[in-house]
């Protein structure tokens, strides 16, 4: 039996970086409206608390991965994950926003009805007994900050005959609380920010460590502290030392993307060179550091002050580059003919990505299915009303965009307000999918699901940003009256329909 439906003018899905900060611009900008945040898990924070591998940290600086609205006052830009995930729980706190979160409620499904102009939104509620009560909620305005990867488990290859390992075998997202590995032989597989992240964490009591890689990634090493940053804050108020940190370091991380875009070989170079200074000339960087793919093409690993780079030059860890033939009793048998040894294998194998919390929408009782749909902005669906999520940037840091989104997302709700309007609608009238939601960028955790995400149009506003000065202007300044956003008032539930709605029209791309 489902509980009574209470009503929301905003539900926002997840109570992670972006849901709180979310929340943070409803309760700022549209004070008057009332909210309700339903988070699968039992705490806040996302991803900074599901992930509790050693060494779990950000991988890239917190002077733009914090909200624009809260300044980041500890030492360290690159942080450990603790204080990310204590930052976000603060900022929940002290703006009462937690007030707003009901813990373990997982969306399953939510479906707009243009006659209501409202969403009823079904979740499950787990019970501390390990059973689930059906709960559903209606809401004018459905916000998903749900991430962009499935919670319940990361991706794993299928590897030939892992059965066989005697070991453990680990998977990051999964990280056991009571894992001993203290003078252990651990191999971890793979070469993302999870693994280069683990490698030096692991190597500073581990017995032996080993990453093995198919192939090398772009390693860049930053100081952990961000001096100019430390030293603003003591001489002036810590507002304005965060805002004019933070634009110094959004204006470098655009510059070395640019620079990486224009210049990819002397990028390419610059970054070889540091590697070769901070191994030494013995060290094969070659082999082990070359990639083969031009910077940027994939995310690249961040490590603070050479910490990996150490690991490797003190002999507490090295690096493989090679592949898996099999899995052996003992550990793997590589394609070289090498067999490596372990006691535990961590896959750090990545995430597998899932859009908008893995639920099932309908509109108008038509299933939604993003493939065939543009994106507005990076922001909205074609054709689905009242809906937004965030997807943040792959070349910085994801709150910049989500801090966009989430201003955009109030800027609308306040024009429907002004405008006497309960819906809108993002049609693309003759535009056409031109390019996947992520392009230039090729990280096999992007390939294996872009094909079920929205698609990119050829121009604006179905253009899908990757630039903060460009999101800056069409989310936060450009008009709301592009000729994209349909606002439409829909008759009220229980009178005969008489206004044009969006049942009338087609969801697919280009009608
Ligand atoms: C290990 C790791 C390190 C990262 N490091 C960085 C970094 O340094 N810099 C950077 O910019 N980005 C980084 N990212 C990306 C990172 O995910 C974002 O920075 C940010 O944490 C995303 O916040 P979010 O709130 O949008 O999503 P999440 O943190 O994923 O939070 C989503 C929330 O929604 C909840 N949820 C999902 N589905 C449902 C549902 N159906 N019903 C109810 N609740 C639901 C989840 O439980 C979760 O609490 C990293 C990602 C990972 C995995």
């Amino acid at each position: 039996m489902l509980s009574a439906c209470e009503h929301f003018d905003v539900l926002i899905m997840g109570a992670g970086l972006s849901g709180i900060g979310a929340a943070h611009y409803l309760q700022t900008l549209c004070p008057g409206k009332t909210y309700v945040i339903l988070e699968q898990r039992e705490r806040i924070g996302g991803t900074w608390d599901l992930f509790r591998y050693p060494g779990i940290r950000s991988d890239s600086d917190m002077l733009t991965m914090g909200y624009s609205f809260r300044p980041w006052t500890n030492a360290k830009a690159i942080s450990p994950g603790d204080d990310i995930r204590e930052y976000i729980t603060a900022t929940a706190r002290d703006e009462g926003i937690d007030r707003h979160i009901r813990f373990r409620h997982k969306i399953k499904r939510a479906e707009w009805s243009t006659a209501d102009a409202q969403w009823t939104v079904e979740a499950v509620r787990m019970t501390p007994e390990g059973g689930e009560e059906p709960v559903a909620l209606s809401c004018n305005f459905l916000f998903s900050c749900a991430g962009y990867y499935r919670y319940s488990a990361g991706y794993l290859p299928e590897f030939p005959n892992s059965a066989r390992f005697r070991g453990r075998m680990i998977h990051p997202q999964a990280w056991p609380e009571d894992l001993d590995y203290a003078g252990k032989r651990v191999l971890v597989i793979g070469s993302g920010a999870t693994a280069v992240t683990l490698v030096p964490a692991l190597a500073k009591t581990a017995g032996q460590v080993i990453m093995l890689q198919r192939s090398p990634t772009y390693v860049i090493s930053m100081p952990e502290q961000d001096r100019i940053a430390n030293f603003l804050r003591k001489i002036m108020p810590s507002m304005w030392a965060y805002k004019l940190s933070r634009w110094k370091n959004i204006g470098f991380i655009t510059y070395v993307y640019q620079l990486s875009q224009r210049f990819p070989n002397m990028v390419k170079k610059k970054l070889i060179t540091q590697a070769r200074e901070q191994l030494g000339t013995d060290f094969d960087v070659e082999t082990h550091f070359t990639p083969r793919y031009r910077p940027w093409e994939q995310r690249m690993c961040l490590i603070p002050d050479g910490d990996m780079f150490a690991a490797i030059k003190s002999g507490r860890a090295s690096v493989v580059t090679d592949q898996i033939d099999t899995f052996t009793e003992k550990g793997v048998l590589l394609k070289s003919g090498k067999e490596l040894e372990a006691d535990i294998i961590v896959t750090a194998t990545g995430l597998a990505l899932q859009a908008f919390g893995g639920i099932d929408m309908a509109v108008d009782k038509r299933p939604v299915d993003p493939a065939q749909l543009l994106s507005y902005k990076g922001v909205m669906l074609s054709g689905v009303p009242n809906f937004a999520s965030v997807f943040g940037y792959i070349n910085a840091s994801w709150t910049l965009k989500a801090d966009l989104i989430a201003n955009f997302v109030c800027r609308l709700l306040n024009t429907m307000d002004r405008k006497g309007m309960r819906q809108v609608t993002p049609q693309p009238h003759g535009e056409a999918a031109a390019a996947p939601f992520v392009e230039k960028f090729s990280p096999g955790y992007i390939q294996r699901a872009i094909a079920t995400w929205p698609k990119q149009g050829a121009k604006k506003p179905w253009r899908v940003n990757q630039n903060y000065f460009k999101d800056s202007l069409a989310l936060k300044w450009s008009s709301l009256e592009d000729g994209a956003l349909e606002f439409s008032n829909p008759a009220p539930a229980k009178q005969p329909k008489s206004a044009p709605s969006v049942e009338d029209k087609q969801l697919a791309i280009g009608n």
